[in-house]
């Protein structure tokens, strides 16, 4: 048996949807187990971009089963265009399955998700209705995909939560929304989506009963954690490992591998304290025009994305709250120029070194120690052996593998499918 799970081991954007589609080739069921559409995981196929926001990054794989799991929330119009897009290419969608725990996201979440954040600008949210609907989750007062199967009891629950959404919009100065309309769209969206429905836990009993190989794919990265990030600028799920158990119904001690993906420079997307944060006229190198793939803009929201020197203090933290067994890094190639690199080994906090991660507040004003580390100054890009990578590319691998205690398995040497060292 051999259950993984693959997890953004920096803020997010490390690079999860060429590791999941390399590694999906070997494994049976993907599932999503968090977030929603405001994720976008990038997959070259055929020297030609797809980026997923939902579906898990593996489905290009024709072998695999794809499942988008309970602890996500779940817009059905992003998900409609997403799967006409996958059949345009001659994916065969038919794969893909919906946990009927999962919760629906409205177009009321998103529409409060722009006037909230637009408001208080503190967060610089994607704007997908994303918090909105884990804030209905918590309340419990969600709507749930299984709702879909009883349309009496959809019609009460949505006339018990609608009064409270206008409530919210009102605040806004926005148009009431009309409950018949709302009724109308749940019942358009049960016509396609009924047939895809699963109910969860029996589902991943059965494929453990099975011996299926199950690969667990997070969006965004621990720093970005509900709980454990920097709050508030985080997500409003959990992207770590121990999440993925909790969510899905599968026991803690049938997980074989906790991938953690890193990146080899990190990057910010929104707002929040970023330490290591390197300058513009580094940055700009690095983030190019947004022409390419790979440039350093956001998948979802196009926004450019902020750069930073590697990290091993905040590297440390995810290690420890998610227990990498092995590493996946990212994004080498794009240091192929460097003749000289910056690491940060650690904080200084008024002062004084610190080992561990203060408060979102502290954070803002620690003092990032670097060391220099000299590149390698020659493209990477075709080499297929972590054992073939200049001397000097080696050796910045070593210093994450000391960080985090975990080999590096693969190594990102490109955009491509076949970019990559192993
Ligand atoms: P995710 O959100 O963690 O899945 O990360 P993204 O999908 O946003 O990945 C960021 C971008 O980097 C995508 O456009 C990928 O094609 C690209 N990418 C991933 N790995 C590599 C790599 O090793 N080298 C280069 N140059 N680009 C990569």
């Amino acid at each position: 048996m051999q259950i993984m799970m693959v997890v953004g081991a920096q803020g997010g954007d490390e690079g999860k949807g060429k590791i999941v589609d390399y590694l999906a080739s070997d494994y049976d069921v993907l599932i999503r187990f968090q977030g929603g559409n405001n994720a976008a995981h990038t997959v070259m196929v055929e020297q030609k971009p797809y980026t997923l926001h939902l579906v898990p990054s593996g489905i290009f794989r024709d072998h695999t089963i794809a499942f988008l799991g309970n602890g996500m929330v779940v817009s059905p119009d992003a998900l409609k265009k997403e799967l006409d897009e996958l059949t345009e290419y001659g994916v065969d969608v038919s794969r893909i399955y919906i946990s009927e725990k999962a919760h629906i996201l409205f177009p009321h979440h998103v529409l409060i998700d722009n006037l909230s954040d637009k408001a208080n600008g503190v967060i610089d949210t994607t704007r997908c209705g994303i918090g909105p609907a884990y804030m209905d989750k918590a309340s419990r007062e969600g709507i749930r995909f299984e709702d879909l199967k009883h349309p009496e009891l959809l019609r009460e629950k949505l006339k018990k939560i609608l009064p409270r959404i206008n409530t919210i919009l009102k605040m806004y100065d926005c148009p009431p929304r009309d409950f018949e309309e709302e009724f109308q769209r749940c019942e358009e969206w049960s016509r396609w989506i009924l047939p895809m429905l699963k109910e969860p836990v029996s589902f991943m009993q059965e494929c453990l009963k099975e011996n299926k190989k199950m690969l667990f794919e997070g969006q965004l990265g621990v720093l970005r954690d509900l709980d454990l990030g920097t709050y508030p600028y985080v997500t409003s799920s959990s992207p770590t490992a121990a999440y993925a158990c909790a969510v899905s119904g599968i026991p803690i001690k049938k997980v074989t591998d906790i991938v953690g993906v890193v990146r080899a420079y990190p990057i910010l997307a929104g707002n929040g304290p970023f330490p290591t944060e390197m300058e513009e006229s580094v940055a700009s190198v690095l983030r190019g025009t947004g022409e390419k793939p790979d440039d350093e803009y956001g998948g979802t929201t196009g926004r450019a994305r902020r750069i930073g020197w590697l990290d091993l203090s905040a590297l440390r933290y995810s290690a420890g709250i998610n227990g990498y067994t092995k590493i996946a890094l990212c994004k080498l190639d794009k240091l192929d120029d460097f003749s000289e690199i910056r690491v940060c080994t650690h904080y200084i906090l008024d002062g004084d070194r610190i080992d561990y991660m203060p408060d979102t507040v502290e954070l803002a004003r620690v003092r990032p120690c670097y060391i220099t580390v000299p590149g390698w100054e020659e493209s990477t890009r075709h080499i297929r052996f972590i054992s073939d990578l200049p001397k000097n590319a080696q050796n910045y691998i070593k210093l994450i593998e000391e960080a985090v205690q975990a080999p590096v398995v693969c190594v990102g040497v490109g955009p491509d499918r076949d970019e990559i060292a192993v």
